[in-house]
Order: structure tokens, then sequence, then C-alpha cells
């Protein structure tokens, strides 16, 4: 509240709408004075499964280095945070999958068990019944290369709560080609039965990563195809970057794009501002997508930073400059609601 404090207020304010406050000063001026309002986040990505696993002395509670920390979360207002299970390339295929299970486990011990607070959600219609200051920890695997061709792991990994599946890295795999695999293939038939066993278990297939003919033969079958952590490519000529038709494509099948807080998928540089990611929400507003715009920061994946927006304790003060430009209304929706409003048809 650092406006309201600057201001001459001798009592305290009265608060007489969301984020506007009636300045009650001797000097009698009824000063209307900006606030800052506090909104409900949902983050479709981080890697903090990764940081927490690569060296398992770091505290999930505080550690500096985990930029979605207990503590961060808690200040960001971070309601839903997805957690992705993430299995760096180089490893060979099989330890992958026990990687992956170090990575549940670390999520479990670490995330859920030593933080009263924060709820495993297994099914989505328990982030509606989060109460006040609970914040909701979801399980989402960035790569088939976890699973192979083995689908009994696949469906453990359902089992265990993972709602969310993106095929690829940037590499290929037997599912399908990511976008750094120059043959540019799309989804094989492992990859195909994949979506369509996501489908049926109610688990999202994330496109982000994903090959361009991969993208499209997702649209074709998935129920619930998003983008967890991707931005707009007419803005930013990144390879990880959406066209245009395939933003409108996502917006159509009712799914969302969770923009990524990384300025190489932003600007093309090492920074980026706040309006920097403007530019990409009014862009993909213009196509329609306003209602299905959200955030997917990528925190703990990356090594650039927005300005002002470097770990997860920051997202209020980012929503409070985007109240400048759009309605409480648009903000609540990328922030929230828009992911929010979604979940039920799951
Ligand atoms: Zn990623």
């Amino acid at each position: 509240m650092t406006s309201v404090m600057k201001h001459h207020f001798t009592n305290p304010p009265i608060k007489i709408e969301v984020f506007f406050y009636l300045c009650y000063c001797k000097q009698n001026c009824s000063d209307v004075v900006e606030g800052e309002i506090i909104m409900k986040i949902i983050d479709l990505h981080c890697d903090a499964l990764l940081k927490l696993w690569e060296d398992r002395n770091r505290s999930f509670t505080n550690a500096s280095k985990v930029e979605t920390n207990y503590e961060r979360l808690r200040k960001g207002n971070v309601k839903v945070q997805l957690f992705a299970i993430f299995i760096e390339p180089h490893f060979s295929s099989d330890i992958k999958f026990q990687i992956a299970l170090e990575q549940i486990d670390l999520f479990h011990t670490e995330i859920i068990e030593k933080h009263e607070n924060i709820k495993k959600i297994e099914r989505w219609e328990e982030v509606d019944k989060l109460e006040e200051g609970e914040i909701g920890a979801v399980l989402t695997l960035e790569g088939a290369d976890a699973f192979g061709n083995d689908l009994t792991k696949l469906r453990t990994f359902y089992q265990l709560g993972v709602k969310s599946i993106g095929l690829t890295w940037n590499n290929g795999n037997l599912c399908a080609d990511g976008v750094g695999e120059t043959r540019g293939g799309g989804l094989t038939e492992l990859g195909f039965e994949v979506v369509r066993l996501n489908n049926d278990y109610g688990v999202w297939t994330d496109v982000s990563h994903l090959s361009q003919a991969g993208f499209w033969d997702v649209i074709n079958v998935s129920d619930f195809p998003v983008a967890t952590h991707s931005n707009s490519m007419t803005i930013c000529d990144h390879r990880r970057n959406l066209t245009d038709e395939q933003a409108q494509a996502i917006f159509k099948k009712n799914g969302f794009i969770g923009l990524v807080f990384n300025p190489p998928f932003i600007n093309g540089k090492d920074q980026a501002s706040y309006d920097d990611i403007v530019k990409h929400i009014d862009h993909f507003s213009a196509l329609g997508g306003v209602e299905h715009i959200a955030f997917g920061s990528d925190f703990d994946g990356i090594i650039n930073y927005v300005k002002n927006l470097e770990h997860a304790g920051k997202y209020q003060k980012f929503i409070n400059h985007l109240l400048k430009y759009y309605s409480e209304e648009e903000v609540k929706g990328f922030a929230y609601e828009n992911v929010f409003n979604k979940l039920s048809r799951l």
C-alpha cells in the first residue's frame, strides 16, 4: 500500500472501492488515492521440483534460489501453483522414470507434508474447496520421455495426480518432436494414444515446446489442449512462441495460454519490462483471447527475468500494473478466473 502511505492520512483510510481509498486528512481534501488490489493467481508452470531435486539441501519454505518457494507464493498471493516434473534430456532413458518418481516424492515430502497450508490438488473441483490462506499444488509432466512407451508408467502418473502432460520438451521422443527437433515431425501413433488417454482421464495436453506439426495433431484430437508457458510469435519471433493461428486454435477449443515471464520469449532480449508482457496480452486479446489468457511464469526454469518479476513474490506488483490498462474483471481473468472457469468442464 505504498501509494496510500505516501498520502497525508492521519486516520486509517476508508476503503470505498476495491482499490481506491478516500483520503481522510485534516485538510479535508477528500482525494481518492490508489492503493493496491490483491488478486488470486493460478500459475501454470514452474520448475521448483527440478531445483529441489538438484540440491536436496534447498528448503521449499524459503530458499532464496527457489523462485516459487512457500514464502514467495504466499507473498504473491498465488492460490494454485502447477509444479512440473522435468527430466533433463541428457539422462539415459532407463533412469528417467526413476527421476520422475524422485521429483514426485519431493513434491509430497518437501512441499505438501511440510506445509500445512499447501493442499495437493488431485481433482480440479478441489481448487474451489481451497480455504482462505490455503494454496493448491498440482503435479504436471513436461516431456513424455519420462514414461517412454510404457503406458503402465503413464497411468501411474495419472494415479499419482499428474493433471497436465506436455508430450515433449524441445527435443523429440517416442511421442512427438519438440520445437528444437529439426525434422519437425508431428505425433507418432503412441503420441496420439497418449493424447486420447489424457482425454479419458481429464488431463490437459500441454502444447508448449511442441513442434508445429505436433501442435496441429494435438489440436485435432485433444479435448483439453493448453499452452502452459508460451507467448505470441507475432510479438516475439521465437520458436517457443505461438503463431496467431495456433493461439486462435487454442481459444476455439476453450483452452488457455499461460504467458511465460522469460525475456527471450517476451522481447528476444535478456531483460524485459511489465509493458513488454502487456504487448502479448494486447495481441492475444485482439485475436479474441481475452478469456483465454493466463500466466505460466516458468519460475525456477529461467535464468533471465522481467524487471520486478523475478519470483512469485512479485506477482501482485505486476497485477497492479496491469490494472492501468485493463479492467479489474479482465485482470482477474488473466490472474485466475480464465483458468478456474474452464476447470468445471474437465
Ligand atoms: Zn518448459
